[in-house]
C-alpha cells in the first residue's frame, strides 16, 4: 500500500518535471507553472506534515492557525516563484539543446556542396528498403577534364546543377543523394522496373540537354548510370556491387547511357551456389 502510494507520487511528480516537447507557442510556460504548482503543493504538503512534530516538541514560534497561514504564503512565494523560474531557464535551455541536436542531425545526414542527402543517409535508406525498388548509381563523364579545363569551381557548379537536375526528375518522393565526388546514388521504389528505369533515362536525357559548362565553346556534360534491383533474400552488397559492374559497363560503352544489371555479361550466382559471378544467359557473348 505504501509502495503504491509512493509510486503514484513519483508518476505524479514525474509528470511535471517530464519536459516532452517545447516545439509548440506556451509550451515552456505551461511546463514552468505544472512544476510550480507541483512543487508549492509538495511542499506545503511537507510543512504541514511536519507541524504536530514540532508542535509536540513545543518549538512552534507562533499559533498553528497562523504557521498554516505562513506555510501556504512561503510555499507560493519561495517554492512556487523558484522552481517556476527554474523551470522556465531549464525549459529554455532544454529546448535550445533540441533544436541544435535536430540541427546536427539534419547537417549529418546532408551533403554541404548540394543540399542533398549525403552517402550516410543514403545507407541508412539502403538499409531499410523492402519489396520492389531499383538502385542507381549516377556518375559525371569525363568530369576530371571539367575540372582541368574550367577549374574547380566550375566543376563544382555542374555538381551543383545536376544535384538540381536530379532533383527536379525525381522530385521529392525519392532518395537523391551526393555519394561523394562526382557520383550520385538514387533509390526508386514502386512501379514497374520498366518504369523506373524510364525516370532514369528521363534523368540522363534532362542532364545532357540542360547542362553545360561554357568558355569559347559549350561543352554539354553527361552521365552514365548505372542500376540493380532490390530482390528478397538478395543482400544490399550485392544490389550496390551490381549497379556499380552496370555503370563501368556504361562507361565502357561509350558513357552518356543507362546500364541495367540484366544486360551485364556475368550476374551473381544463385544464393544456392558457391557464390562469385557466373555468365550470364541473357546476354550473347561476344566470340573470340
Ligand atoms: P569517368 O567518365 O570515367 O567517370 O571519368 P571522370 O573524369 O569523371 O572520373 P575520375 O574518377 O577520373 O575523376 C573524378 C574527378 O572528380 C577527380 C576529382 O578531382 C574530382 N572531384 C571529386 N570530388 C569533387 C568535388 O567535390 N568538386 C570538384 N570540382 N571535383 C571533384
Ligand atoms: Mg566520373
Ligand atoms: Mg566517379
Amino acid at each position: 500500500m505504501r509502495e503504491h502510494a509512493v509510486i503514484l507520487v513519483r508518476n505524479w511528480l514525474w509528470q511535471s518535471i517530464d519536459p516532452g516537447s517545447f516545439e509548440a507557442p506556451g509550451a515552456i510556460s505551461s511546463f514552468a507553472l505544472a512544476v510550480s504548482f507541483r512543487s508549492v503543493i509538495v511542499t506545503s504538503l511537507a510543512a504541514f506534515a511536519s507541524l504536530p512534530l514540532l508542535y509536540g516538541l513545543h518549538i512552534l514560534a507562533l499559533p498553528l492557525a497562523q504557521m498554516a497561514k505562513l506555510i501556504v504564503a512561503f510555499s507560493w512565494l519561495f517554492a512556487g516563484t523558484l522552481s517556476g523560474t527554474l523551470a522556465y531557464v531549464a525549459g529554455n535551455v532544454i529546448r535550445d539543446l533540441d533544436c541544435s541536436r535536430a540541427e546536427f542531425q539534419r547537417l549529418s545526414q546532408t551533403d554541404s556542396l548540394t543540399g542533398l542527402a549525403n552517402r550516410r543517409a543514403f545507407n541508412d535508406t539502403l538499409a531499410t528498403v523492402h519489396g520492389e525498388a531499383s538502385l542507381a548509381i549516377i556518375d559525371i563523364d569525363r568530369f576530371k577534364r571539367i575540372n582541368d579545363r574550367f577549374g574547380h569551381q566550375a566543376g563544382d557548379e555542374v555538381i551543383r546543377t545536376i544535384a538540381v537536375v536530379l532533383g527536379r526528375v525525381f522530385g521529392n518522393t525519392l532518395l537523391v543523394s551526393r555519394l561523394g565526388g562526382e557520383e550520385f546514388g538514387v533509390i526508386l521504389k514502386g512501379g514497374t522496373v520498366e518504369q523506373r528505369l524510364a525516370m532514369l533515362e528521363q534523368a540522363r536525357q534532362a542532364v545532357a540537354s540542360d547542362v553545360n559548362v561554357f568558355d569559347d565553346n559549350k561543352l554539354a556534360v553527361t552521365v552514365s548510370i548505372g542500376v540493380a534491383e532490390f530482390m528478397p533474400g538478395r543482400r544490399v552488397e550485392g544490389v550496390y556491387a551490381a549497379a556499380d559492374r552496370a555503370l563501368y559497363l556504361a562507361k565502357d560503352c561509350g558513357r552518356d547511357r543507362l546500364v541495367h544489371e540484366r544486360n551485364l555479361p556475368f550476374v551473381e550466382a544463385p544464393a544456392h551456389e558457391a557464390g562469385g559471378l557466373v555468365r550470364n544467359s541473357r546476354v550473347s557473348m561476344p566470340r573470340g
